[in-house]
């Protein structure tokens, strides 16, 4: 489906999933909505669709039944179909392409496009709808991509979850201009912030981005007297981020910037396929995913600075 324009002047935002039922994004049963965009590239990222600020063509070869409509509806020739009946894209011819003919083409949805606008007032709707499923605790969770990063939608939808009285959490990289974060930060009630590395050598490494902004602001943070409960997120990344060093050095940081709880997400290869989706290369192929069993040493290392840990999806939140 293309994107849609919605008529009203309201600002819009660029949407790639929205999932209703959701347990393991924040508190209670959520509904979570997943923006565009983001400031990083982590290499073992779930959600490769999200990364750019514009919607991604997902190829999906299960779909696919190779009758080449696509390459033929493609105004630049970005597609062609191998010997093998095999369809090739050349992404680099489709980086400002505001068609999307070979989705349109596409009776099997073979190529689907990963972001679609929604005005606030959709959005809102679709939060009315979902409520009675949420029961006591849930609510709306914004994740990504880096749901903040766009900014004018943003702010009026979360003040309009207030008013609602809706519970909001954002799965973040806090790596935003810190007086925009701490307006975002003040209307919402839960973040989770992802620290993925100490080291800002490493963290650009493997994340193409600094580190520095998002410790800054999670310092600024914990120093606020803001009422949301704030859980940090290390994504354990075997080889990278997971040396006891590092796990001690993320917990006395955020012991000494006042904040309580880190939650250790296990590395897994789930997103795989769709890193292929996107013609992007996939760095951790051959890095078997962890178990929880084998983080209980990084947890007790946290727990040893004096923080509550938890492991995985077995949370309270
Ligand atoms: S139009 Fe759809 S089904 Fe046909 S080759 Fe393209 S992706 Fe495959
Ligand atoms: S996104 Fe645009 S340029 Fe790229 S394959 Fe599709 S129609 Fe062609």
């Amino acid at each position: 489906m293309l994107p849609a324009h919605p008529s009203t002047e309201q600002p819009t935002g660029l949407i790639f999933d929205i999932q209703a039922h959701s347990v393991h994004d924040g508190p209670g049963t959520r509904t979570t909505v997943f923006l565009n965009g983001c400031p990083f590239s982590c290499e073992w990222c779930c959600n490769p669709e999200g990364l750019h600020r514009r919607p991604v063509v997902m190829h999906r070869e299960q779909r696919c039944v190779h009758c080449g409509g696509c390459a033929r509806a493609c105004p630049r020739g970005a597609i062609s179909l191998g010997a093998d009946g095999l369809e090739t894209f050349d992404r680099s011819l489709c980086a400002d392409c505001a068609t999307y003919d070979c989705v349109s083409a596409c009776y099997h949805e073979g190529n689907v496009l990963s972001g679609k606008r929604y005005t606030v007032d959709q959005l809102m709707d679709i939060f009315r709808r979902d409520r009675q499923f949420w029961g006591r605790g849930g609510g709306v969770t914004f994740s990504g991509g880096e749901p903040l990063l766009q900014r004018d939608f943003m702010l009026p939808l979360l003040r309009r979850c207030r008013e609602a009285r809706i519970h909001t959490c954002v799965e973040t990289t806090a790596c935003l201009p810190t007086d925009y974060f701490m307006e975002a930060a003040a209307l919402l009630d839960f973040l989770f912030i992802d620290i993925k590395n100490m080291d800002p050598v490493a963290h650009r490494a493997r994340t193409r981005a600094d580190n520095a902004q998002t410790l800054r602001n999670v310092k600024t943070l914990g120093a606020s007297d803001l009422d949301c409960f704030v859980v940090i997120r290390i994504p354990v990344i075997p080889g990278w981020n997971d040396g006891e060093e590092n796990i001690r050095k993320t917990a006395r940081f955020v012991r000494e910037c006042g904040l309580e709880v880190i939650n250790l997400l296990p590395f897994h290869r789930l997103s795989e396929s769709k890193w292929r989706q996107v013609g992007e290369p996939y760095a951790f192929a051959d890095l078997p995913g962890l178990s929880r069993e084998e983080l209980a040493p990084h947890a007790q290392w946290v727990r040893e600075e004096g923080i509550t840990c938890y492991t995985g999806w077995e949370t309270p939140f």
